[in-house]
This record gives C-alpha cells, sequence and structure tokens, in this order.
C-alpha cells in the first residue's frame, strides 16, 4: 500500500482520493498506465491544479532524473561499498552520497554481483 495519500470511498470502492479528483475532472475513468503526480510534491495536496496525467514511465523517469542527473563514478561506488562495510546503513550511505536510495540500492547491488565471495571478506546482506 502506497503511504502518504488519502483513500476514500466511492461507490463502496476504495480509491486514492487524487486518482478520484482527476477523473472527475477529466470525465473519464484512469487507465492503469495513466499516473497522477502531484506537481508540488506533497501527496495530499489533491487540488486539481495540482495533479497532472503521466504515463508510467514518464513518471518513472521524472522521480529517477534527480539521481540521473550525475553519472556515477567507479570511485563513489567504492566508497559506497566501503561505508556500507564499515556498518553504515544504506540510508546513511545514501545522505553521505547525496544520493536517492534507489540509485544507491542499485549501484551496491551491481557491485555485490561482480565481487565473488571470498571467507575474508565479509559481505553484508540483508
Ligand atoms: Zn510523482
Amino acid at each position: 500500500m502506497v503511504a502518504g495519500y488519502r483513500f476514500i470511498r466511492v461507490d463502496g470502492k476504495k480509491i486514492a482520493e487524487h486518482r478520484h479528483v482527476v477523473e472527475q475532472r477529466e470525465g473519464r475513468k484512469l487507465a492503469r498506465n495513466e499516473i497522477v503526480h502531484h506537481v508540488d510534491g506533497n501527496p495530499l495536496n489533491n487540488d486539481p491544479d495540482n495533479l497532472v496525467i503521466l504515463t508510467r514511465s514518464e513518471h518513472q523517469r521524472l522521480h529517477h532524473m534527480g539521481a540521473k542527473q550525475r553519472r556515477w563514478t567507479v570511485e563513489e561506488e567504492d566508497r559506497a561499498v566501503e561505508l556500507e562495510n564499515a556498518g553504515m546503513t544504506m540510508m546513511q550511505v545514501t545522505k553521505v552520497l547525496g544520493r536517492s536510495i534507489s540509485s544507491v540500492g542499485d549501484h551496491l547491488r551491481k557491485r555485490r554481483k561482480k565481487v565473488t565471495f571470498s571467507p575474508s571478506l565479509p559481505l553484508r546482506v540483508r
């Protein structure tokens, strides 16, 4: 379940309020591929003027843009692994590197795959 959204009941069915507001505004049902995005970033601001319909891939792109603006360097990946091995949580590594949690997660996973496991190298598995 997505946290932070307001849900309402319409004709006995539970629906996310922001989707319902847009359906009323457009006068039609939304397709599954249509994602309603909150322009101001506040998931509780369901003012019709704050809601825009994006395709699933457009929405994906929008939310990953910040992380993709800077390319990851090998040094930064090394640092992420180092910090994680030093006992920092992924959330803390995220803050240190100024990256999104999903971006840090992707790169740590990518790196773990490259590393061949040896008993002298303890890798944290969550
Ligand atoms: Zn969004």
